[in-house]
């Protein structure tokens, strides 16, 4: 066997595939012909691959692979909601969750192992940042997600409509791999997704949110979470470099593109109590959000083990909620779903190799705190 890795078509878009083909003397049409195989029959297996010649199957199988994640867990929750731990080397695992409900289904997706942010009240922030994902590790997460669920009984809960870029990570830290994860998505020969049933969420990285309009166009989520400066400082710390005015007028350039085909930002707002929740907070936010065509998605805050936050009661969340809608906006509440099985919004943690010592410098920083022991296993 030659010493050369194989290429793994995950990795490859349509573009990247037609090239793959043609450098090895190949018509271009072989690519939509694989990319079938792989993203909509879940074909792994080159002989499988039933309209290529088997003198192409067998060069394909001596270069080439279709190697997506690899399943550790595979958990549901009461409510239907499941969640994949996924193996993508040999210390990281990253988290996918499915939400079914009765008109779409729903796939959360990650972007990274761990986060290199660090928002106070996100529990995969506390487990640091070991590295991006690559574009077969995040279009593989779809594609492992869809073979699993073909065991599903009944076919309205099992099909992928939606993709959400709301799982580990900050996706546009990420920006390559997931704009080309993007492109496989709404392919066609792919997953035939349209723009508008593709989310990407960020916590607010202006010059990338900018490079998104012009090259890719999916529904924007902004995780904005407090209506000033000060407070958003403190739970979203990349604000200290992208303020909310910077923020909010690349929202509004974001809109106002030609394509227009998203006409809104939706603004996440996690409620916590005691902390961002006051009517006043309320009143801040409607006034911040004037001019800039927004619906607003209110996210009841999901605890997890060490956090000092506590989520804002129900009435502190109608009240904030009411406040929203007299004032115009579009507002929903999310409801919490997969929280049995740890699969809700702010509690994937996957499995990270911190590198960036984050969790030492916590440890380091509590008061009395024992030296960092070294972890013998
Ligand atoms: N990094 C991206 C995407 C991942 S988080 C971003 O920040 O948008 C997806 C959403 O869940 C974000 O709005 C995030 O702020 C929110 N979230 C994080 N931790 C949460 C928690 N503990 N409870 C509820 N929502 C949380």
């Amino acid at each position: 066997m030659s010493a050369t890795a194989k290429t793994n078509l995950l990795n490859l878009d349509r573009a990247n595939l037609e090239d793959f083909f043609r450098s090895h003397g190949e018509k271009p049409f072989r690519a939509t012909q694989v990319l079938k195989w792989m993203h909509q029959g879940g074909v792994s297996d080159f002989d499988a691959m039933t309209n290529l010649s088997k003198e192409l199957r067998q060069r394909l199988t001596e270069i080439a692979e279709v190697r997506a994640p690899e399943i550790v867990s595979d958990h549901t929750a009461p409510d239907g909601t499941r969640k994949w731990l996924l193996r993508v080397d040999s210390v990281n695992c990253v988290e996918t969750v499915f939400i079914p409900e009765d008109d779409r289904g729903t796939l959360c997706v990650s972007s990274q192992v761990g986060c290199a942010l660090d928002c106070a009240f996100c529990s995969t922030a506390q487990q640091g940042f070991n590295r991006n994902l690559s574009v077969s590790e995040i279009i593989g997460q779809v594609w492992v997600a869809k073979r699993a669920l073909s065991d599903t009984k009944f076919e309205r809960d099992r099909a992928i409509t939606n993709v959400v870029l709301m799982g580990m990570g900050e996706p546009l830290a990420n920006f390559d791999n997931v704009v080309q994860a993007i492109g496989v998505m709404k392919d066609d020969f792919a997953y035939g997704l349209s723009k508008r049933r593709i989310t990407l969420s960020t916590s607010g990285i202006v010059p990338a949110i900018d490079r998104l309009r012009e090259q890719c166009d999916v529904a924007l989520a902004v995780s904005l979470h407090a209506p000033n400066d000060v407070l958003r400082d403190e739970l979203v710390p990349i604000n200290k470099k992208y303020p909310i005015r910077e923020l909010l007028d690349a929202c509004r350039r974001y809109v106002d593109r030609e394509s227009r085909s998203n006409d809104r930002i939706t603004f996440e707002y996690v409620m916590l109590q005691g902390v961002n929740d006051s009517p006043e907070h309320a009143r801040d936010l409607a006034r911040l959000l004037r001019g800039v065509p927004s619906k607003i998605n209110l996210i009841p805050f999901n605890p997890f083990p060490q956090t000092r936050f506590v989520r804002s009661d129900d009435a502190a969340i109608a009240r904030f909620r009411d406040i929203l809608m007299n004032a115009g906006y579009v507002t929903i509440t999310r409801r919490t779903r997969g929280d049995a099985i740890d699969a809700a919004c702010g509690q994937l943690a996957g499995r990270v190799t911190d590198r960036t010592k984050r969790v030492l410098r916590r440890v380091n920083t509590l008061p009395d705190s024992p030296e960092p022991q070294a972890c013998n296993g």
